[in-house]
Order: structure tokens, then C-alpha cells, then sequence
């Protein structure tokens, strides 16, 4: 089972690709923690990514696409594995159908969730400064100030203000779209609510891979 997941920040994509992997027992592939973890160990590729992370922008191509590659190449992924964050270009989109050959993406699983939604759950939004996690602050336990993931300390991102949520949506819409066509176009597509509970957002992707 190869499958990709798209989503705009705050969608939820990440914390359902996580779940869906483990249901299925494939490997969770996500660009952003591999660019997360080589930064926590200081690698080269760690320092060339953030410079472009601080700033909310896309690590060049090149580069993201020899990581992801080099990943999904990797034993565990033999049987299968779920893709989060990556395409985010058409460009990487191309690189991957090359890469995979026969081995073709079965879908593309596309969560949806409304602007205004989105701006209010990115805005009430709080993340670890050691592993970047991101969490909805209501669904941690009240008060809480430690990252239930690695025992970080919790804060809320510069980014995640109101305006300039809005503004890195105007960014991502587009690319997010040019994307959904780009699989569409394919006939991978599935488009899910994603504004329903997390269980039910869990079921309607499930009920999706097994048509
Ligand atoms: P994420 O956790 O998916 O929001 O990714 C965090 C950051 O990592 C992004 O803002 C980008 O700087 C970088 N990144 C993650 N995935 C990609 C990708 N597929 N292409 C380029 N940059 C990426």
C-alpha cells in the first residue's frame, strides 16, 4: 500500500497519516520530521534545511526529493508506506511517479477543511520548541506545558498568528490545488471532509483505501 496524503496546514493530515500507517502497518514518511531530525542532530542537510524552515519557505527540491527518495528506497518501505508533506511541488510530484515506476501510488488522499476553520485551529494551535510537534491546545490536557511526545517545552509559533496563518494559506492554497489536479488528472484522488471528528475523518479515509 503506497499511498500520499495532501492537506493545508492544520488540516490534521499529519496526525491521520501517523494513525492510518500504524493501522496498516506501512511506514509514516513525513519530509518535514526528516528535516526536523537532521537539524535536533546538526547534520549538513539539518543546517541547509532550516535556513529555509525559519522562514516558512520550501527546502529546494533537489534536495528534498534525494531525501525522500533515499527513504522510501529503505527496507521498511518494501511493503508499503504513507507519504506526509511530500510532494509539496509538481515538480517533486514527477520525481516520485519517475522514482516509483511500477510501483505506482495507489491514492492520494486529499483532507479538506474550510479557511476560516483552518485560521481558527492553526491560531489556537501550540508546538514544541525541541521536535517541532505541532498540537490543538484543546486537545492536550489542560495547563499543560510539556510536549506529551518528547518532554519539550510548548509554545506558540511566531507563525501561527492569526494574519500570518492567513497569509501562508494564500501560499499554499495554490500549491496545495495544482497538486490535487495533478493527481486527479491521474484518477488517485479522494477528497475527505475533514472537518468532522478526528475518529470520523479516521473511518471516511479508511472506507476511501479500501474501494
Ligand atoms: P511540515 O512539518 O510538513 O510543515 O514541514 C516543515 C518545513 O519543512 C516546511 O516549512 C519546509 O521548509 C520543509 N519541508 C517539508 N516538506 C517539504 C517538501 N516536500 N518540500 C520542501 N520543503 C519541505
Amino acid at each position: 500500500m503506497r499511498l500520499i496524503f495532501l492537506g493545508l496546514a492544520g488540516a490534521g493530515k499529519g496526525t491521520q497519516a501517523l494513525t492510518l500507517s500504524q493501522r496498516l502497518g506501512v511506514a509514516f514518511v513525513s519530509s518535514g520530521d526528516m528535516f526536523r531530525h537532521h537539524l535536533s542532530q546538526g547534520t549538513d542537510l539539518g543546517l541547509l534545511a532550516k535556513s529555509y524552515m525559519d522562514k516558512g519557505e520550501l527546502v529546494p527540491d533537489e534536495v528534498t526529493i534525494r531525501m525522500v527518495l533515499d527513504r522510501i528506497g529503505q527496507e521498511d518501505c518494501l511493503k508499503g508506506f504513507i507519504l506526509d508533506g511530500f510532494p509539496r511541488t509538481i515538480n517533486q510530484a514527477q520525481a516520485l511517479d519517475k522514482a516509483l515506476g511500477d510501483r505506482e501510488v495507489q491514492g492520494v488522499l486529499y483532507i479538506k477543511v474550510s479557511e476560516p476553520e483552518l485560521v481558527r485551529r492553526l491560531s489556537s494551535r501550540i508546538s514544541c520548541r525541541a521536535c517541532g510537534t505541532p498540537y490543538q491546545k484543546e486537545l492536550l490536557p489542560q495547563g499543560a506545558t510539556r510536549c506529551p511526545r518528547c518532554g519539550g517545552e510548548l509554545y506558540q509559533r511566531a507563525d501561527d498568528q492569526p494574519e500570518v496563518v492567513r497569509r501562508r494559506l494564500q501560499v499554499q492554497i495554490p500549491e496545495v490545488q495544482g497538486l490535487a489536479d495533478y493527481y486527479a488528472r491521474q484518477r488517485k484522488l479522494v477528497e475527505i471532509n475533514g472537518e468532522q471528528p478526528v475518529e470520523r475523518v479516521g473511518e471516511a479515509l479508511v472506507k476511501a483505501i479500501l474501494r
